[in-house]
């Protein structure tokens, strides 16, 4: 587990990001050629909203498609404000499911024609359940099938769980791994070497599915205030970085 990587940095802000070499390398590519229709995607979110982060304007496509969509939602993300007065995990656990939902319906999805798994595992508990999430995703998994996860790098033990056990049923069922860097965008350097940049690829955004992205992510509100003096669980420059015109992926 390396939360150290999120705690200990300032933060990595696009300016930054803006002129990174690796970055301009990074091939680039339509969400038509990542996910061809009839092809089945599978998206693993650690927390209620990651399923933005990491692929918000890629989901736009699937709209009048949600059948060729599966969410797993790994847990209720009740643990994103450890001692908060105002966001209880009872509370959390509650919201959180709900401003996902609402987040689909800004993407235009029809929540109710896609298939949304919630497996109420523990927020910072993934470590621990990783064969139980292997064996899950193992079982899930139809040949052709698209599996995508939070990278395995990404620094969060929740995230890091998730992109291995990604990682082991994809290999395991043949299906194809597309792995999805969030936190990282807040501690790594632009051409951080620890990032594996030779299977960097960028899925192209119009500007009507980043605007979507935009206010789905708005949807997930708790995250996205100030509670008391504690500032918002997403800061702002990791906002910004993930409403690019654009989406990493690590293939
Ligand atoms: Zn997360």
């Amino acid at each position: 587990m390396n939360e150290d990587l999120i705690q200990a940095s300032s933060g990595t802000p696009w300016s930054a990001w803006q002129h990174a070499a690796h970055l301009a390398r990074a091939t680039w590519m339509t969400p038509q050629q990542l996910c061809p229709p009839g092809r089945r995607l599978v998206l693993v979110a650690p927390h209620p909203d990651d399923e933005i982060l990491m692929a918000g304007g890629l989901l736009t496509h699937f709209r009048g498609r949600e059948a060729d969509l599966l969410i797993i939602s790994a847990t209720d993300g009740e643990g994103s404000h450890p001692g908060s007065a105002q966001w209880s995990e009872h509370r959390l656990r509650r919201q959180r499911p709900l401003e996902s939902r609402q987040a689909l319906v800004q993407l235009d999805l029809d929540p109710n024609r896609l298939e949304w798994r919630r497996l109420n595992l523990k927020d910072g508990g993934l470590p621990r359940e990783e064969a139980f999430l292997t064996n899950h995703l193992s079982q899930c998994l139809r040949a052709d099938d698209l599996l995508m996860a939070t990278w395995r790098g990404d620094g969060h033990c929740d995230h890091e769980a998730v992109g291995r056990a990604a990682a082991q049923a994809a290999l395991a069922r043949n299906a194809q791994l597309i792995e999805v860097p969030v936190w990282a965008w807040h501690w790594a350097q632009p051409d951080d070497p620890r990032l594996p940049w030779p299977r960097a690829h960028r899925v192209q955004l119009t500007e009507a599915s980043l605007a979507r992205k935009r206010k789905a992510l708005a949807a997930h509100v708790s995250q996205l205030v100030p509670d008391g003096p504690q500032p918002a669980v997403l800061p702002a420059h990791l906002q910004e970085c993930l409403l690019q015109p654009f989406e990493l992926v690590f293939l």
